[in-house]
C-alpha cells in the first residue's frame, strides 16, 4: 500500500509515529498550521511556529525518508483577536517562498463568529494576492453546516479564487455535496471520537464517488490516529473496493490536488 497523509500535525507527534507511517506506506506528509492546544501569547509565537513548519519539521521528517509540506495561517480558534491575526498574517508573505509551503491553511471558521469571518476574509485576500492554494477547516458538529455555507460564500464571492485550488476539509455526510457541487475539493477527516469514522468515510465515497476527495487523519496533540488512512484503506478492501480505487483515493488524489502548486514534488522512486 502507498498513501499520502495530506493533513497531519506532525510537530505534536513522536518519531515512533513517523516510523509507523512510513512502514505503512506513507510517501509524503502535509501539515497545515494549527492551534497548539493553547493560545499563543504574541505574533512571535507564530513566527517561531512558521520556522518550525518550514525549516525544522521537514528535517525531522526527512530522517524517515518522508517529504514534508506545509500550509500557513493563524487558525480560526485564535482568530477572535483581530489585531493579533493582522500581525500574524503580515508575517506570512516572507515564508511563502519556502520550498515546502503549498499555500494558506488551515483557515476557516470555528464558532462562525464575526471576527472569525473577518480573519477568514483577510486570509482569502492574502491567498488571492499571492496566487496561493487554500486549505479550509470547517467547524465542528452543530456549527458545521452553517460554517461550511459561510466559507463557501466567501470563497465563491472572490472572483480571484479558483474552487479547484481549494480543499474544504472535515466534510461529513451533510456538507460533502455542497462542497463538491460548487467545484471544490473535499477532505474527510478520520477521527476516533468526532468527525468521520472509517465506516462513515467509506459510505460517503460509495455515495459521492472518489473524484475530488481525499482522506486524512488530521493527527495532532489530541485523541487521533496517525494511521487512520491506511486503516481505512484496509477497511475498504474488506468491503470489496479495488486496489486501484483505493490507490486513487489515498495516493493519486492528494498528489493531483497538491501538484497544482509547482513546489509539490514527489521524489522519483
Ligand atoms: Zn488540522
Amino acid at each position: 500500500m502507498r498513501y499520502i497523509e495530506p493533513h497531519g500535525h506532525m510537530v505534536s507527534r513522536t518519531t515512533d509515529d513517523y516510523i509507523d507511517m512510513v512502514t505503512a506506506g506513507c510517501a509524503a506528509v502535509c501539515e497545515p498550521a494549527f492551534w497548539a492546544g493553547f493560545d499563543r501569547s504574541s505574533a512571535n509565537g507564530f513566527f517561531d511556529y512558521f520556522c518550525q513548519l518550514t525549516e525544522h519539521e521537514p528535517k525531522r521528517a526527512a530522517k524517515y525518508g518522508l517529504p514534508h509540506f506545509t500550509w500557513l495561517c493563524i487558525n480560526p480558534k485564535e482568530s477572535e483577536d483581530v489585531k493579533l491575526a493582522e500581525d500574524v498574517i503580515s508575517l506570512i508573505p516572507k515564508f511563502l517562498d519556502k520550498q515546502n509551503v503549498l499555500g494558506i491553511g488551515e483557515i476557516g471558521l470555528n464558532k462562525n463568529s464575526r471576527n472569525e469571518m473577518k480573519v477568514l476574509e483577510m486570509h482569502v485576500d492574502l491567498a488571492a494576492r499571492n496566487n496561493q492554494m487554500i486549505l479550509v477547516h470547517t467547524p465542528h458538529l452543530e456549527d458545521k453546516l452553517k460554517g461550511t455555507r459561510l466559507i463557501l460564500d466567501v470563497l465563491k464571492s472572490d472572483k480571484r479564487i479558483k474552487p479547484e485550488r481549494c480543499i474544504i476539509d472535515h466534510v461529513e455526510e451533510h456538507t460533502v455535496k455542497l462542497v463538491l457541487d460548487a467545484g471544490f475539493w473535499a477532505g474527510m477527516t478520520l477521527y476516533p471520537i468526532s468527525k468521520c469514522t472509517p465506516a462513515r468515510a467509506i459510505d460517503i465515497v460509495e455515495v459521492y464517488g472518489n473524484e475530488r476527495i481525499w482522506m486524512n487523519s488530521a493527527c495532532d496533540w489530541g485523541e487521533s490516529v496517525p494511521l487512520a488512512v491506511p486503516h481505512t484503506a484496509l477497511e475498504m478492501r474488506k468491503r470489496g473496493h479495488s486496489a486501484e480505487a483505493i490507490d486513487k483515493l489515498i495516493y493519486q488524489n492528494p498528489i493531483r490536488f497538491m501538484s497544482q502548486c509547482p513546489k509539490f514534488k514527489m521524489p522519483v522512486a
